[in-house]
């Protein structure tokens, strides 16, 4: 039987009888009934690694590249099959085991932003550990989704054996006095959030500088910009190396293609720009792994280099 071929004049006519449609949906996938599996584990040398989800949540993607032309943003998304109108953003807590520590990186919302957020504790124990376990908590900065979660139902400290480790610059920055004030309407809940997150009782604080020593092949990378002591947490084992970023990049596609695009959660647009350039030259140079918080679960991968910009490669996974 020979195959039968369609004419050009049959595809011009196929092609006639379509509707002309509008943008075509980005995502044809959807989510399931119920939730699937909210942990992801690997190694990295001697150290054993687990990337916990919080949950996910939507933000309106008129926040992404407010310094590019809207219609370019749109084109963007379109382009890389993501909704033009509801972003959709992932929240990856990576877990360090190093044998005798637990270091977590950042605690979450808990149940004080989102609805679809505050997943982190069951994730955790769904991996086999409790809230005990924990021996340091490294909170890269003092946005809602990143340290909301620091207390429990009984404002207690939710790891309670932990010692909580933040940059002294990201502490300094929301404690100053009048704060809440002076920043736009929107953002007053983030600043309250923020200081009574920090005073929290019974939580033991250190104030880090770039370079800290968390515990042996853990520190502290000093990434300002999204906020103006965010800190990234540098993980070695061997010649191993992996960058949990937090916020220092917080999309997996924009950041990568178009690295000079800021977003409106970006405390200072220049310099989110200026520290994502260094980081994303430094980890193609050095082929340093990156775990991105926002980036699609579990937001582990390699950086490319694709003429003036990069691009975001995944990780292939070992079972
Ligand atoms: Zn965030």
């Amino acid at each position: 039987m020979s195959l039968i071929k369609p004419t050009r004049r049959d595809i011009l006519k196929v092609a006639a009888a379509m509707p002309a449609f509008a943008l075509p949906a980005a995502a044809q996938l959807g989510a399931p009934e119920g939730q699937n599996p909210g942990y992801f584990r690997f190694t990295l040398g001697d150290m054993r690694l687990t990337v916990l989800s919080d949950g996910y949540f939507s933000n309106p993607t008129t926040g992404l590249g407010i310094n590019a032309p809207r219609d370019e943003v749109q084109a963007f998304l379109q382009a890389y099959y993501l909704d033009v109108d509801k972003g959709y953003s992932h929240t990856n807590h990576l877990l360090i085991e190093t044998g005798e520590h637990k270091v977590l990186v950042d605690v979450g919302s808990g149940d004080r932003w989102f609805e679809t957020t505050g997943k982190l504790v069951s994730n955790l124990e769904a991996a086999g550990l409790g809230l005990d376990d924990i021996t340091h908590v490294v909170i890269t900065h003092a946005h809602p989704d990143h340290i909301w979660g620091i207390r429990d139902g009984f404002d207690e400290p939710l790891f309670p054996s932990a010692e909580y480790i933040i940059g002294e610059a990201e502490h300094a920055y929301w404690s100053q006095e009048g704060l809440v004030d002076r920043v736009a309407p929107e953002r007053q809940q983030f600043v309250v959030g923020a200081l009574n997150a920090f005073a929290t009782e019974g939580l033991d604080w250190v104030f880090a500088r770039d370079g800290h020593e968390v515990v042996s092949g853990v520190a502290l990378v000093s990434t300002p910009g999204h906020t103006p002591g965010h800190m990234s947490v540098r993980v070695s084992s061997g010649d191993k190396t992996l960058l949990a970023l937090g916020d220092s990049m917080s999309h997996a596609w924009t950041n990568f293609a178009q690295p000079a695009w800021f977003n409106e959660g970006d405390h200072d647009g220049g310099q989110t720009v200026q520290t994502r350039l260094k980081l994303l030259d430094q980890a193609a140079s050095e082929r340093i792994s990156l775990l991105g918080y926002h980036f699609p679960f579990p937001g582990v991968g390699h950086v490319q280099r694709d003429a003036d910009a990069y691009r975001f490669v995944p990780a292939l996974w070992q079972f």
